[in-house]
């Protein structure tokens, strides 16, 4: 908690937030107008350098680090990061806001223009409005309130834009975990304000298991069928044991993790794709044949209580089953990659630190979540052994990546107390 000195003290703090609603509108239309799509990587130089530039300006020291060699950096689409630092009035501890600036592809469905930064009835809107501009303009807009007001704090606040979350992280988060970027000594709490709503407090995510069940057959001419081997006819006896036996099996198993919206509080699975037979994209006529190959990509998440080999097991089993009792049935499986649940104590300093802040702006109890899907607390937490990470932000979770993606203002300006007063409470603790 904040000790009484400092309850005083932020008081100007808040009140300055309160005035900067409309920077903090601006600041986020102008970061939703970078069209950071990712894939292919938009973008990513000129809004990580408007952030840094932005930063300089308010006495933060400012370092661009272009993550050479990751996956999808090029000349053409450099994955250049920006990490920012200002120091306190003596040593202590750092807290880090770490915002991803890239965003998913538009997809249809808009009635704005998706990078324009429109605002209507309280909400700004556009691409990454939600996921996650409007959140790191909050921590930016938060963190230059407070130390406008001359507070003397010890330790360092440090704000990074980071690329690639969208797509695993390893040009960005990754990429500067391994670095040392987000370790101790450097960083001692991380806050990611990734929208798990304005009064919830993030503390990991489920785990995720890509990977790609290829079932194979032999051609022949399709209207002799029986002289060749269906793959795809193996791959629908592959399905249905997933209907009949794995998902009713998932289904049951619960966790203590606790996993928002409800319906991911169990473990689940999606099947990404299935390709068989010829290619697609051919518009002329289908030439019968029977398909050597069908595959599928599955999207496995999985529970803290679940262990991967098991998660892989399972399929595999399935699989194997099928090999013995079906005549001429093989397969190939291959991982595409793997992410290990994460969870932080919900009773340490940075997850006690936001809630207690919550509580305080909003007048009402956090609720302690995690994550269906992984974000990049991953990386810190396995890469760079730092367990003191949290998301923490004002956007709607059921919002991202859809279409008219929106931020609310007022969410938008109450998160931005929560950070300071939760950035306050663990600089001085
Ligand atoms: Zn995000």
């Amino acid at each position: 908690m904040v000790d009484a000195a400092s309850e005083k003290a932020l008081a100007p703090v808040l009140a300055e937030i309160e005035s900067r609603r409309d920077e903090l509108t601006a600041l986020t239309q102008d970061l939703i107008r970078f069209p950071t799509i990712n894939p292919p990587g938009e973008a990513y130089t000129p809004c990580a350098e408007y952030l840094g530039q932005r930063l300089a300006r308010r006495g933060f020291k400012v370092e661009y680090v272009r993550a050479e060699g990751a996956p999808g950096d090029s000349d053409k689409y450099p994955r250049t990061n920006v990490i920012a630092r200002r120091e306190g009035v003596r040593p202590g501890p750092c807290v880090h806001f770490n915002g991803h600036l890239d965003v998913v592809q538009v997809g249809a469905g808009w009635t704005v223009d998706p990078f324009a930064g429109v605002v209507k009835d309280g909400k700004v809107y556009g691409r990454g409005a939600c996921d996650m501009k409007g959140g790191l303009a909050s921590a930016v807009v938060a963190m230059e309130a407070l130390l406008d007001s001359g507070m003397a704090l010890p330790g360092a606040i440090e704000i990074s834009g980071t690329v690639d979350e969208e797509s695993g992280g390893y040009g960005g988060v990754a990429y500067l975990a391994e670095r040392g970027w987000f370790s101790k000594p450097r960083v001692d709490h991380v806050i990611i304000p990734e929208p798990l709503n304005v009064d919830r407090v993030c503390i990991g995510h489920r785990g995720v298991w890509w990977a790609e069940i290829e079932t194979l057959g032999r051609q022949a001419h399709g209207s002799m069928p029986f002289l060749g081997d269906s793959a795809i006819r193996h791959m629908s006896a592959v399905l249905e044991k997933f209907e009949r036996q794995l998902y009713p099996a998932l289904a049951s198993r619960h966790s203590d993790m606790p996993v928002v919206p409800e319906g991911a509080r169990q473990s689940t699975m999606n099947i990404n794709a299935v390709h068989g037979g010829q290619e697609e994209g051919f518009t002329g006529l289908p030439a019968p044949c029977v398909a050597d190959s069908c595959r599928i990509v599955i999207d496995r998440r999985f529970l803290i209580e679940e262990k991967l080999a098991q998660v892989e097991g399972e399929v595999k089993a399935i699989l194997e089953g099928l090999k013995r009792d079906r005549p001429g049935f093989g397969y190939k499986l291959r991982e595409l990659f793997h992410v290990e649940p994460t969870m932080a104590d919900p009773e340490g300093p940075v997850a006690s630190a936001t809630a207690s802040a919550v509580e305080k702006i909003l007048g009402r109890k956090a609720q302690i979540v995690c994550s269906p899907g992984t974000y990049d607390q991953k990386h810190v937490d396995r890469i760079g052994r730092l367990k003191e990470c949290i998301a923490y932000g004002p956007g709607v979770l059921d919002l991202a990546h859809q279409p008219d993606e929106w931020v609310g203002i007022q969410d938008m300006v109450d998160s931005a107390k929560v950070m300071a007063v939760a950035a306050v409470d663990l600089l001085t603790r």
